[in-house]
């Protein structure tokens, strides 16, 4: 085959977008009747892509049938109705569909001069999510990668905000000789948000942890005392139980002593986005910044993380970069609102998964998805075993009785490929971990699902 891409010919794209588009369309179409984890040949077969790096070039069509043809097989099906590990979403199609053309459209969207279209989404799609989620209409925010880059945003911003009231500048002191900052977190923490933490210069050392109770939730009472240089981390949903942190209580002592509020919301502060579900976000709303994923709960393809900030100009003090070429117009400049300077368009598939959903969709996602997990819940009881959490949202952790047992049984579920999902230790016991958090799980997904976990369960004997 000739070598192409021809210099400066854009068809020769075609062949291979339009070869992608079939092989896309053909995983999708069969991705519910495959196993959920990848058989073993199709393992072995990725030893396929390990040859030297080729000395011509390629049909680009070539390189997509390969990619295909190795690749595809030995994918997880999280896109699937049946994957329940992690918390890990699907893809909306409105959301696939606008990656695809916006890929097409290569965007940088470090500065609004180089994409016009993709600054004004993203404004729409931060604008909207601050709608879905309630929190304050002035808020700034930027679009990351995941909510491990998000919390890392809103703590640099919250650091470098609080010593400039104790009268130190970062950006031009650094951290050394900086006065210190007091970090709180709970007890359940994310380690995510640790390791945020550890980024902007907090040892773990420094970090008061906050007991917390049978659920996870941060015990209000036993808050340390705390003052203008304190940054309290609280949680909404956490990743085992789905749990809610005592907002309103914790914002208000901690702004009462002039303290930083972050929210770490990853998933769990899309339940404001449900009538139902909205009351456990009670209290959220008052903080001084929040971190979360759009890749999770609502289904937008990777990467898709989103920081908030009440402050808007202390989250663009802690993330512009000075050059002459680079300065800001009046409006607003993704670059000046994270840590990436060159950036893909990712708000414009936010966007086109919101608009998709509208305010009922969004809603109607998490209240389906937290439905299900009841469901896995009552179902897993009447089989006789343990449930170790209140399913309060999408979240729900079975034990099947001893560790090893419960150890077992995850294996052979994961080995099974009907349904995929993790294990976990929840305050000291083992226990297997369901996350509803697809669009594409369906009623028959779930008794499919649940009739493979209770018949595994009891073929495992201790
Ligand atoms: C998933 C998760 C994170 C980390 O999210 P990434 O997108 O993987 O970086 C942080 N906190 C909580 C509560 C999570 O569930």
């Amino acid at each position: 085959m000739a070598a192409n891409p021809r210099v400066g010919n854009q068809h020769a794209s075609e062949p291979a977008l339009q070869l992608a588009a079939e092989r896309a369309y053909e995983y999708l179409r069969t991705v519910e009747k495959r196993n959920v984890t990848p058989k073993a040949v199709a393992l072995a077969a990725l030893e396929g892509f390990h040859e030297p790096f080729p000395e011509g070039p390629s049909d680009p069509a070539d390189v997509i049938r390969m990619l295909d043809e190795l690749g595809a097989p030995a994918t997880v099906a999280t896109t699937g109705g049946r994957y329940f590990g992690f918390v890990i979403g699907g893809t909306l199609p409105a959301s696939l569909a606008a990656g695809w053309l916006v890929n097409a459209w290569d965007q940088n969207t470090a500065l609004r001069v180089m994409s016009p279209a993709a600054a004004e989404i993203e404004d729409v799609a931060l604008q909207w999510v601050g709608e879905a989620l309630g929190l304050p209409g002035d808020c700034s925010g930027g679009l990351v990668t995941c909510a491990t880059t998000a919390n890392f945003t809103a703590l640099a911003t919250a650091r470098q905000a609080l010593l400039s009231r104790l009268g130190w500048n970062v950006a031009d002191d650094g951290m050394f000789g900086a006065p210190p900052i007091h970090v709180v977190v709970g007890q359940e923490v994310h380690a995510a948000v640790l390791k945020a933490l550890n980024l902007v210069g907090f040892g773990s050392k420094r970090v008061s942890v906050v007991e917390a109770d049978g659920q996870g939730r941060m015990r209000a009472d036993k808050l340390p005392r705390m003052d203008r240089s304190t940054i309290v981390c609280i949680q909404a949903g956490n990743v085992n139980t789905g749990a809610f942190d005592p907002a309103r209580e914790i914002c208000e002592r901690a702004h009462e002593q002039g303290a930083w509020v972050h929210v770490d919301g990853a998933f769990g502060l899309w339940a404001a986005a449900s009538p139902k579900y909205k009351h456990l976000v009670d209290g959220f709303e008052m903080a001084d910044s929040w971190a979360m994923d759009a890749h999770k709960w609502p289904n937008i393809n990777y990467d898709s993380g989103i920081v908030l900030v009440r402050d808007g100009a202390a989250l663009r003090a802690a993330m512009t970069i000075s050059a002459a070429y680079l300065q800001p117009g009046a409006q607003r400049e993704g670059m000046h609102h994270a840590p990436e300077a060159s950036r893909r368009a990712r708000g414009v598939e936010l966007w086109a998964g919101l608009k998709s959903l509208g305010r009922a969709g969004l809603a109607q996602l998490i209240e389906r998805t937290c439905e299900h997990a009841q469901r896995f819940a009552a179902g897993l009881r009447e089989a006789g075993f343990e449930i170790l959490n209140d399913v309060v949202i999408n979240q729900m952790l079975v034990s099947f009785g001893s560790a090893e047992r419960t150890l077992e049984v995850i294996r052979r579920v994961q080995e099974d490929g009907t349904c995929w999902c993790g294990g976990t230790v929840w305050q000291g016991k083992t226990a297997m971990r369901i996350s509803v958090s697809s669009w594409a799980t369906t009623n028959a997904d779930v008794e499919k699902s649940l009739a493979a976990m209770i018949r595994i369960a009891r073929e495992t004997v201790a």
